[in-house]
């Protein structure tokens, strides 16, 4: 039927779950993304809840056991780079979709990139400091 439609790059969520989450963050929007993506859309639903998407200047972040930059096909995080190798969505998109379907996040007025420059930007490039730092000895 409509399968080979929804595999492609762009992910859409499945209408029950848009009918549902225009009634809110509701007992049935849990129950219609566990069904449709199963324990990610238990995740997802609770970003939501728990008001755990943050809406940067320049980007969408998803805080889970990390914060994550999430775009509307794109994400961060482990699961969706390694296990669903960016082709399906995971919770992180599945959440950023919906809370921008019910415009429901926290906004911020500061860019991320300059915020993530305090953090995990610097753990990455450590390596090559400490290079740099051992012929400082
Ligand atoms: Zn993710």
């Amino acid at each position: 039927m409509k399968e080979k439609e929804e595999r492609k790059e762009s992910f859409s969520l499945p209408p029950e779950v848009l009918e549902a989450a225009g009634k809110g963050i509701s007992y049935e929007l849990y129950k219609t993304l566990l069904l449709s993506f199963g324990k990610r859309g238990e995740k997802a639903f609770n970003y939501l809840k728990e008001d755990r998407v943050k809406k940067y200047l320049d980007f969408f972040v998803v805080v889970g056991e990390e914060e994550y930059v999430v775009e509307e096909n794109f994400c961060t995080c482990n699961d969706f780079q390694i296990n669903l190798k960016g082709k399906a969505p995971c919770a992180h998109v599945i959440a950023l979709r919906l809370s921008k379907f019910l415009e429901h996040y926290r906004e911020f007025d500061l860019y991320y990139v300059d915020y993530m420059g305090e953090g995990k930007v610097k753990g990455r490039y450590k390596k090559v400091r400490g290079k740099k730092q051992k012929k400082l000895k």
